[in-house]
Order: structure tokens, then C-alpha cells, then sequence
């Protein structure tokens, strides 16, 4: 286990996965019913962006920052108020207003869940970790487990709750982890059906993408998003071109969202390419 995401933390492919967990959470946040949250790979909580590991790959200045710098262009009304939970959080992580630190999944969650809702976090590597349980403890209603994530579509679902999120987010290490989490995430669907599941994947090349799509597409799983965004010419598998998303019982609002965001994102964010794709892999009935 060498990933570490402080290296990564606050790069495109966070902003996209982070502002569409925060629209998640803030549509089931609509009803005062308590909600659950699973994350399997949670990473340290937040992260500490002049820290020499952000400073050495400087990621974040591709992304955070150039989406919600003092430089950015300007963001229309409509775009704003879908990123608005999103940029609410970091605003008061910063209230200075430069960027010093931005919410991993756990802070995005605990953030945005209220006294009755409960969220379980699993990290494996030791240290991370550690930092994740100490960032969080004092918090009842977080739950931070050092397992294997896998395991936890088993072990917790489905939750008592039966509302909410599960964000299935590994580092992608392994040759097979674009299989493992379809497998893994079929595995939790068998248990809850009615759960929303965000299963984030990296874009190197197209084809572990579109094996995995066709996957979802045969367990004949309804109600399927795949949502996409590219960055960088797909010329070479050796660097992350772009970033997408399954999400599985989107709320119905979040496509007619994503058709007005995505677009945004590519051209703000873009570099080499700039396209995004939005698609029903199987649509709601
Ligand atoms: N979800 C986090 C976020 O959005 O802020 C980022 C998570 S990062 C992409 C993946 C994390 O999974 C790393 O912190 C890594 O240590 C952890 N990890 C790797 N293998 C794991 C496993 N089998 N079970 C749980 N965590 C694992």
C-alpha cells in the first residue's frame, strides 16, 4: 500500500467526486430522516494543502484553485448554486479565504450530516488511519474502522437507516481494481438496492472503463450513471486523463445538475482535452 492521497488531495478528480458527494448529501439532508454513509477507503479526513507532500506535486493548483481561487474565472449563478455545498465547506475550512485546507470525504461528511445521520469509515494503511480516527474522535456519529474496505459492503449493509451513501473510492494500485469494485459494489447491491453508491475510477486508458461499464450494464443494474471528465489527451496510459464516476440511485435531481456542471468543469479545468460525457448506463424506470 503506497498511495497516499495527501499527494492528490484537492486535484480535479476530487472536485468533481467532492462536489457531487456534497450534492448528495445535501438532497438527503431534505428529509429530517436519519441517513448512513459508508465510506470504504477514507483516506485521513482533511488535508493540509502547504504540506511538503501537496507542495511537491502541487495538484491541487490544477484544480481547487483554479475552480475556486481568487484567479478563477468568474462562476455563473446556476454553477454556483450546484457547487454551493461543496464551496460552503471549504470556505469554512479557509475563512481566510487562501487555500490551506481542503475536506477529504470524512470532513465533506461529517460536515454535512446532522445530529441523527451516521457515517462508517474504513482505512486501511496504519498511520492514515490513525489521523483519520483522531480527526474525527469526539464525534458519535462517526464510525472509523483500520479494515479492508471491501469487507464492509458486507459487514454493514444494509444499514438500519435504509437511506443514504455509499462512496466505494480505492487507490487503484492493483492491475484488477477496476473488476474488484464492480464485483465488490454487486456484492453490497445484492444487500441494499435502494442505497445511492458513488464508485469513483480513474481515466488512464478507455478500456478498463468500458469493461467495467459493461459489467453494470450486464448484472442489469437500473437506474446507472456514468459520468465523466477528461483532461488530458488520452496519448498515454502512464498519468490520470481524466477522472469519472458510476453512481448507482442518483438523486433525480443530480443528472439535470451534472448536464449544466460537467461542461463547466471541462472547460475550467481542462488542459490538453476538455470533454465530459454524461450517459445512463441503464436508465431509471
Ligand atoms: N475517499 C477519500 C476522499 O475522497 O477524500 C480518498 C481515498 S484515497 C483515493 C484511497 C484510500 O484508500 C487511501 O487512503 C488508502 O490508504 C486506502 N486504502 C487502500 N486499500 C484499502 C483497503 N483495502 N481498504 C480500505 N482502505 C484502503
Amino acid at each position: 500500500m503506497n498511495y497516499r492521497h495527501i499527494y492528490h488531495a484537492g486535484n480535479f478528480a476530487d472536485c468533481l467526486k467532492h462536489i457531487i458527494l456534497s450534492r448528495i448529501l445535501q438532497y438527503l439532508q431534505k428529509k429530517d430522516k436519519p441517513f448512513f454513509v459508508l465510506d470504504t477507503h477514507a483516506g485521513i479526513g482533511s488535508y493540509d494543502l502547504t504540506s511538503e507532500e501537496a507542495r511537491k506535486t502541487g495538484e491541487w493548483q490544477d484544480g481547487i484553485a483554479r475552480l475556486l481561487g481568487k484567479d478563477a474565472h468568474p462562476v455563473p449563478d446556476l454553477i454556483k448554486e450546484i457547487i454551493s455545498p461543496y464551496a460552503d465547506v471549504i470556505k469554512s475550512l479557509n475563512p481566510e479565504g487562501e487555500y490551506f485546507f481542503y475536506p477529504g470525504s470524512p470532513k465533506l461528511v461529517q460536515m454535512m450530516t446532522r445530529e441523527q445521520d451516521r457515517a462508517f469509515f474504513m482505512e486501511k494503511h496504519q498511520e492514515d488511519f490513525k489521523t483519520l480516527a483522531k480527526s474525527l474522535r469526539g464525534d458519535h456519529r462517526m464510525h472509523v474502522r483500520q479494515d479492508d474496505g471491501w469487507l464492509a459492503l458486507k459487514a454493514t449493509l444494509p444499514p438500519k437507516e435504509r437511506r443514504g451513501l455509499v462512496l466505494i473510492d480505492p487507490p487503484f494500485e492493483e492491475p484488477d481494481e477496476y473488476r474488484r469494485m464492480i464485483e465488490a459494489f454487486l456484492a453490497g447491491y445484492k444487500r441494499w438496492s435502494t442505497g445511492t453508491y458513488c464508485l469513483w475510477y480513474p481515466i488512464k486508458a478507455r478500456r478498463d472503463v468500458d469493461v467495467a461499464a459493461q459489467m453494470l450494464a450486464d448484472a442489469g443494474i437500473e437506474n446507472c450513471l456514468r459520468v465523466e471528465l477528461v483532461i488530458q489527451k488520452l496519448d498515454t496510459a502512464k498519468r490520470l486523463n481524466g477522472t469519472g464516476l458510476f453512481i448507482i440511485n442518483p438523486p433525480f435531481t443530480l443528472h439535470a445538475d451534472l448536464k449544466l456542471l460537467l461542461p463547466f468543469l471541462a472547460k475550467t479545468l481542462g488542459q490538453t482535452a476538455q470533454r465530459s460525457t454524461l450517459e445512463w448506463i441503464c436508465e431509471p424506470k
